[in-house]
């Protein structure tokens, strides 16, 4: 099982590989933005059973530019089984599941100064106030359910505003 250790061991890793490869070529290391997406109600129905309008575009168009970092509350066997069925695996460079950051349950906030990331996209109110209130940024989306109407043009909106 992948520890909280591990998951920071193999983002330092990444950063020192990035660093070294554009000195070697002698280039400045452009900054990518490091992206956390919430998995239920922001991705898919709370069931896992039915994708967000417009989600797989916008995964598309976001890791062109940005890494993206799967950061759910659920349990890491249950969100891998739903990123395959939704073919979604292959946008998101780590999976942080519950056991990764909150094993015991206790409701511990996502909070991106943990791994230095840099956004928050989730439909939990509260996980963005509280990133918003330690400087960094937030990006609350509506809650999508099942067959629930949404705004078309939301997602199309954030990566417009916040240039993504
Ligand atoms: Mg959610």
């Amino acid at each position: 099982m992948k520890t909280e250790n591990s998951i920071h061991d193999i983002l330092k890793l990444e950063q020192a590989i990035a660093t070294d490869f554009a000195a070697f070529y002698g280039c400045q290391r452009v900054k990518v933005m490091k992206i956390a997406i919430d998995m239920d109600n922001t991705l898919t129905d709370e069931l896992g059973a039915t994708l967000r309008p417009g989600i797989t575009d916008f995964l598309e168009t976001l890791s062109l530019k940005n890494q993206l970092f799967l950061w759910t509350n659920s349990k890491k066997a249950r969100a891998l089984e739903i990123l395959k069925h939704h073919n979604l695996r292959k946008y998101f460079d780590t999976i942080i599941s519950r056991e990764d950051y909150d094993p015991e349950g206790k409701g511990i906030p996502k909070d991106l100064r943990r791994y230095d990331f840099d956004i928050l996209i989730d439909d939990d109110p509260a996980e963005i106030q509280y990133n918003v209130k330690n400087k960094k940024t937030g990006i609350l989306v509506e809650s999508y359910r099942k067959s629930k109407v949404m705004d078309k043009d939301e997602l199309s909106k954030i990566i417009k505003k916040y240039k993504l």
